[in-house]
């Protein structure tokens, strides 16, 4: 029996720093807009230790510090949240708040924003409300569809990417929109950390007999993971925590269990002393 872990594991860059400076503000003062990640551990053990996860600024409760998540918020509710006399912490990860400055720039030249990813991610929601006049783009299909409206607008394209959309599928739609549109600037903005878990679970998939990816179905990162691991390995399981692991288990000799950009390394620890504990029952 074998279990690997894989080298990336643990909260990717952003989400790292977002959740060292929360605890070293201490969680009972703050108040989430959103989920700060998309781990239920995590923010189990935020508001455990006193935090506030609200919907909208109405509900934030007075006195309170608003954190501004790794992913990013839209320009009109950081400012309303100002406006309201709130003091703010700015969680934004560096590579998203880039984004942000390049569309706001982009857009000031005249240009038409094309965001490629999933337009329910928030991130993608924060993007888009850094820009009047922008497009989400899902897949080829969606650009088609959208190529008739696209051809009716004057002053050139921006496009960027949602940080944890694939390179490859990125490529694949703005190659698609390059060739059917004229003046258009592609920034590919694709977070690395995303690539790095991505090709490492591609080469390992291929070599152990069960891949474990652990995560928030909820976690896009998360659940592209699972979808790269089922494709090369069908013996492929996704759980948040040790106990969604199912049964049967044991009978499988070589494990690789690999995390989410949301996912903590003690998480991902977890799980695999579960595993070997099944082993050795
Ligand atoms: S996945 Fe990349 S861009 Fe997104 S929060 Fe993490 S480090 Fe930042």
């Amino acid at each position: 029996m074998f279990c690997k872990v894989s080298s990336c594991a643990g909260l990717c860059f952003g989400l790292f720093r977002a959740v060292e400076k929360v605890f070293s503000e201490g969680p009972e003062n703050l108040c989430f807009l959103g989920n700060l990640a998309h781990n239920q551990i995590l923010m189990q053990k935020l508001k455990d230790a006193g935090a506030v996860v609200v919907d909208d600024i109405a509900s934030v409760p007075k006195g309170s510090k608003v954190v501004i998540r790794a992913h990013g918020e839209k320009r009109d509710v950081i400012e309303n949240i100002k406006f309201l006399g709130f003091d703010i912490i700015d969680l934004t990860c560096p590579k998203v708040k880039f984004i942000h400055k390049i569309v706001s720039e982009a857009e000031s030249l005249g240009k038409t924003i094309i965001v490629i990813g999933d337009s329910k991610h928030p991130e993608v929601a924060g993007i888009v409300g850094w820009c009047h006049r922008s497009f989400v783009v899902g897949d080829i299909e969606d650009a088609f569809k959208k190529l008739r409206i696209f051809k009716l607008l004057s002053g050139g394209f921006c496009v960027v990417s949602q940080t944890t959309f694939g390179r490859k599928h990125f490529e694949s739609i703005f190659d698609f929109l390059k060739k059917n549109l004229k003046e258009v600037e592609v920034k590919d903005t694709t977070c690395q950390d995303s690539e790095i878990r991505r090709t490492e679970l591609e080469k390992e998939s291929q070599v152990y007999d069960l891949i474990v990816v652990v995560g928030n179905s909820l976690s896009s990162n998360s659940s592209k993971l699972f979808e790269t691991a089922r494709g090369i390995c069908k013996n492929s399981i996704h759980v948040e925590r040790p106990s969604e692991l199912p049964v049967g288990l044991k009978r499988y000799e070589s494990v690789f269990i690999t995390g989410s950009a949301s996912t903590m390394k003690e998480t991902v620890e977890e799980v695999k002393e579960s595993i070997l504990n099944l082993w050795n029952l």
